[in-house]
């Protein structure tokens, strides 16, 4: 942590959502979000003190919720809760937010917060802070330190070892403490006993003024494909007032073509103005419409290729472009290219 212990007294925002990592068990013994149990935790944390850490500032949501609960409406909280941390001068912020959708407002955050002037880092755990065998206090003095190194400023999640870009990441496993990957982009930075920035890949400080962009309630759903879909199902997914779709494809973005009926329900959709964006189901890799018919005939149905955007990044991008109010087409052409790094350029198809 060599340049964090340089810079000692940044000031760091813990903005506390809700998630595993504050939570307590309840009496039928499920753990669950408390107010302030949190604060009290952290006041039994010696190394807060400690002046080779950040000041910290706690801001607590209203409502805790496991992430599970979180909706675009609370991304909306959470992104002004970050800027207004900043315009009050913090460096950067730390969210501690439940890993089961931490992906999803990752991406989310990426795309809302433009001009940021320095790091935002999620975090969470797998254990509550006040079980004995937790994996919450190392995560948020790691993400504490990572938010208090200078010259970076993006959104990223840390749990387990590795920094990660935000928008690049998806859960991986329910149990394993590194339970994020980011499958077409190599780590931030990998933290051991020192932490190994990859330098190339981190996101300057923006010099213009941060912004939060409009989210407005626009519906967007997300369609896993599977063997024996049938065109019925899709039309039912895709009926008013749906505008976008993210569809989770085979492969480098392949759909059954033997039904003409399902490719007609695309081609419809698109014709009323629905985006529809191809992702793969594959971990790894990209779309690339043009490899296969079963893949060309998505393209000359409309389908844009998101590239290799994970699921969660293409959501959330969706969901922010149709929020600024362009034509489908401006969408469309928006979804194809790179705002904030969350795709590779050379992976477009
Ligand atoms: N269900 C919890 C949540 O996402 C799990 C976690 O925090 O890891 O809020």
């Amino acid at each position: 942590m060599t340049d964090a212990v340089r810079t000692p007294r940044r000031r760091v925002t813990l903005l506390h959502t809700g998630g595993t990592a504050g939570m307590v068990r309840g009496p039928d013994g499920a753990y669950a979000p408390r107010a302030g149990a949190l604060a009290t935790a952290l006041a039994r944390l010696p190394e807060l003190a400690d002046p080779r850490l950040p000041e910290v500032r706690l801001d607590e949501l209203e409502v805790l919720l496991d992430s599970s609960d979180v909706r675009p409406a609370d991304w909306r909280v959470f992104a002004n809760r970050v800027a207004a941390a900043f315009v009050a001068g913090a460096d950067g912020v730390v969210v501690l937010h439940g890993t089961d959708t931490m992906a999803y407002t990752a991406s989310a955050l990426a795309f809302l917060l433009e001009g940021l002037p320095g790091p935002v880092v999620l975090t969470g755990a797998q254990v509550p802070l006040v079980e004995v065998r937790s994996d919450a206090r190392d995560n948020l003095i790691t993400s504490l330190l990572l938010a208090a190194t200078p010259g970076w400023a993006e959104v990223g999640v840390y749990l387990g070892g590795a920094l990660l870009r935000g928008c690049r990441t998806t859960k991986v496993s329910t149990d394993g403490f590194d339970a994020f990957a980011s499958p077409n982009l190599p780590p931030l930075a990998d933290v051991g006993v020192d932490v190994a920035w990859r330098r190339e890949l981190l996101r300057p400080p923006a010099s213009g003024t941060l912004r939060v962009q409009p989210l407005a309630d626009v519906d967007v759903v997300a369609l896993r494909l599977f063997p024996g879909i049938t065109a019925e199902t899709l039309r039912n997914v895709l009926r008013d007032p749906v505008r976008g779709l993210v569809l989770e494809t085979y492969g480098s973005g392949n759909a059954p073509t033997r039904d003409p009926a399902l490719l007609a329900v695309l081609r419809e959709a698109v014709a009323r103005g629905v985006v529809v964006v191809n992702v793969t189901q594959c971990l790894r890799g990209s779309v690339r419409m043009g490899t296969y018919a079963a893949g060309r005939t998505l393209a000359a149905a409309g389908v844009v290729s998101g590239g290799d955007l994970t699921a969660e990044a293409a959501l959330a991008k969706l969901l922010v472009l149709l929020s600024r109010g362009g034509t489908p087409a401006e969408v469309a052409a928006a979804l194809a290219g790179d705002l904030t790094g969350e795709r590779t350029p050379e992976a477009t198809a």
